[in-house]
């Protein structure tokens, strides 16, 4: 594990063909950067699974096509006072949200959906891991975590990793 300090704006272009190339033709990626983004510290390939897995996921869920969309922000420690975020420590943070148009996550499974081993998938299609393995690794970056999802018409994970202060 080597964290590493890090502009996610980069380190998302630094996988855009990696992604296209696995949600396939029918999905159209929307990838939006954010200005300025503040550096956050990560490793790299830690950061690399949870972007595959989530992106998997969402080509899973559009098996006709759709629209992968990939964002960042910044959200300042006053935005967070203000409440727009649930339960979070008060603090700056980068945000990446990763939405799609796919089938939705019907309400009665979203709480066990990070569980290890949950899966809707047929046998051989899906493990069960890619979210809980997911999970793991924002919480282990001091980061959180959070679903929104609308039957037909798709999910949108919002990923907030801790700015990383650079001591001068
Ligand atoms: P797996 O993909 O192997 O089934 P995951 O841990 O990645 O395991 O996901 C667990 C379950 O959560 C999936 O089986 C699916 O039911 C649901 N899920 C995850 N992401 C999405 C999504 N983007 N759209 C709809 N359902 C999803
Ligand atoms: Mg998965």
């Amino acid at each position: 594990l080597r964290p590493q300090v890090l502009d996610l704006g980069d380190a998302l272009s630094d996988l855009t063909m990696l992604l296209r190339r696995l949600i396939g033709e029918k999905v159209k990626l929307d990838l939006v950067h954010g200005r300025d983004l503040w550096p956050v510290k990560v490793d790299v390939s830690q950061f690399e699974q949870v972007v595959v897995n989530l992106a998997v996921n969402a080509r899973d869920a559009m098996p006709d096509g759709g629209k992968l969309s990939v964002r960042t922000a910044n959200v300042s420690a006053d935005e967070v006072a203000q409440g727009a975020y649930k339960g979070m420590p008060v603090a700056d943070y980068v945000r990446i949200d990763i939405s799609d148009t796919g089938t939705g996550i019907p309400a009665e499974i979203r709480e066990k959906i990070f569980e290890p081993f949950f899966s809707t998938k047929e046998v051989g299609k899906g493990t069960g891991l890619g979210l809980s393995t997911v999970y793991g690794i924002i919480k282990q970056t001091g980061g959180f975590i959070y679903v929104e999802s609308e039957l037909g018409k798709g999910t949108s994970f919002q990923i907030f990793l801790p700015r990383h202060h650079v001591v001068p």
